[in-house]
């Protein structure tokens, strides 16, 4: 039997179960990808993100091309074409059975019920998994059978279903009958020049790297990671987004290692270690939302009522922000490590956020969009998650009113200054009773610009921008 594997935000070997379900079927294996330009860019999808992809999918065609599996890209504009991709291969190699994981964003649900009805009519059969999450999508409810909408009661449904069966992952890939063409990732014409200025050796490429990366984050940091994950400065979380991003690790496998450093407690035990695993369920949380819940997809905010908040436009304080020049020294030290990592520390996600939806009154798409754009692991789920409940408009989000302040985070999570220091090197001599909120005569010596808007004043006109939408 011959099968076919479809990678898509899967672009690994471990834990993959529609390629192990191929492995244990099938005699002999084809892989492919579908690279669609057009796609990425109505996805916002950055440069920096792309480049990382086609690294590891090339690290992937390596570990596939010793057990006799060839990955082929196949090019297709947009994600409709790729249907007519995959029935042209299934003729020309004779394929009995297509296998892929599920991806469930708005885009990705439709262009596979197109591809998955164009296989059937052809006779093909089809196989298909949940790799993505632990739980199906949609599958944990409320008592009252709704999707969940707040953090906590689904995290406590997500602990009482739980079965350590789920992460009974570990496969041994037999090696294959060997076929009579090659992979072509190696010299596959991609069409992407880096752009990003990113030192790419930050983000070591590959599924072993993934896999050092977790244990290494679980054998010298998880222990401090209740205390240390919101300071930036100490590089205490896992940096493991990226990864889990374009699928080269699965959450699963993230959750087995923890476990397995753990004595397999789940809620008990090494609480750095429990709450970093709250933290990969955040993230299901968030791809259960965008499942449940369509609108987000469509540029809609989760609380209706926001949809009539006047937000405004001002290209310079915009400029000023995406470069990383407002004059609020936190702010600009966030925006700057995005450029020069393509990854920004969560606690700075949410401040840059809020500051830009709340202090700026600007509309949270925009941002969202800038991150996407600019991030390496930018992810729809998790990035819109995080804007809607940076700008009030979310699910289980911030209430309107709470507006961090930019100077107080700063002098609670960066007390010495020094990962101002790193990122806006003008303000290297400045003490840490000044930096936070440097004087005028500071700033000028320092050639630092001055604050784009006033924080009490902002603060204010955001409390009153919402109670109106709030009324209308
Ligand atoms: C405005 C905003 C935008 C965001 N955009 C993205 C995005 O595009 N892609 C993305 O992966 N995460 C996003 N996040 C969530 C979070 O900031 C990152 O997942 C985290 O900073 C990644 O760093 P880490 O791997 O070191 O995390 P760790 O602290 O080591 O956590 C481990 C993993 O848990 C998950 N996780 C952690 N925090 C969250 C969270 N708040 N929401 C969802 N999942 C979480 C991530 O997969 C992360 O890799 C966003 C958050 C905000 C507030």
């Amino acid at each position: 039997m011959k099968g076919l594997v479809w990678f898509r935000n899967d672009i690994r070997m471990d834990d993959n179960p529609s390629l192990k379900r191929a492995f244990e079927e099938c005699d002999s294996v084809i892989t492919i990808y579908a690279w669609s330009p057009e796609q990425l860019k109505t996805h916002n999808e950055a440069n920096i993100k792309q480049d990382f992809l086609i690294q590891n999918l090339k690290s992937l065609g390596v570990n596939l091309n010793a057990v006799n599996v060839p990955l082929l890209i196949i090019e297709s504009k947009s994600f409709y074409n790729v249907k007519n991709e995959i029935a042209k291969l299934i003729k020309e190699h004779s394929i009995d059975k297509i296998y892929w994981n599920k991806e469930f964003g708005l885009d990705e649900i439709n262009r596979d019920k197109h591809v998955h009805d164009a296989i059937k009519a052809g006779g093909s059969e089809i196989e298909i998994f949940n790799d993505q999450i632990i739980y199906e999508p949609g599958f944990l409810r409320t008592g009252q059978d709704n999707p969940f909408s707040v953090f906590t009661p689904f995290k406590r449904r997500w602990v009482e279903n739980f079965d350590m069966k789920f992460l009974d992952i570990d496969f041994d890939y037999p090696i294959k009958d060997k076929l009579n063409f090659d992979s072509n990732v190696e010299n596959f014409n991609f069409g992407l020049s880096a752009t990003h200025g990113v030192d790419m050796s930050l983000w070591p490429v590959g599924e072993i790297s993934a896999l050092d990366r977790v244990n290494d984050f679980l054998d010298n940091r998880a222990i401090d990671y209740s205390k240390n994950r919101n300071d930036p400065i100490l590089d205490g979380t896992s940096r493991i987004s990226p990864y889990l991003a374009c699928g080269i690790i699965s959450s699963k496998r993230c959750i087995l290692e923890g476990l397995k450093k753990n004595n397999f407690e789940l809620s008990s035990g090494n609480i750095g270690i429990t709450k970093w695993i709250d933290e990969i369920v955040w993230r299901e949380f968030y791809r259960n939302i965008m499942y449940s819940f369509p609108k987000v997809s469509k540029g809609k905010p989760f609380q209706d009522y926001t949809k009539n908040i006047e937000w405004i436009s001002d290209e310079k304080n915009l400029n000023a922000w995406k470069t990383g020049n407002t004059g609020f020294p936190l702010i600009d030290a966030a925006m700057r490590q995005l450029l020069h990592e393509g990854w920004m520390h969560n606690r700075l996600r949410m401040v840059v956020a809020m500051f830009f939806t709340k202090n700026m009154l600007h509309d949270w798409r925009i941002g969202e969009a800038y991150f996407m754009q600019n991030l390496i692991d930018g992810d729809f789920a998790s990035n819109n998650g995080g804007w809607q409940w940076s700008s009030s408009t979310g699910t289980d989000a911030a209430p309107y009113f709470r507006i961090f302040n930019p100077i107080t985070q700063s002098k609670n999570f960066d007390k010495e200054g020094l990962f101002i220091k790193k990122y806006v090197p003008e303000l290297l001599d400045l003490d840490k009773s000044v930096i936070h909120d440097p004087p005028l005569e500071h700033r000028k010596y320092c050639n630092y610009p001055l604050q784009i808007l006033d924080l009490k004043e902002s603060r204010v006109r955001a409390i009153e921008v919402f109670n109106k939408a709030k009324t209308i």
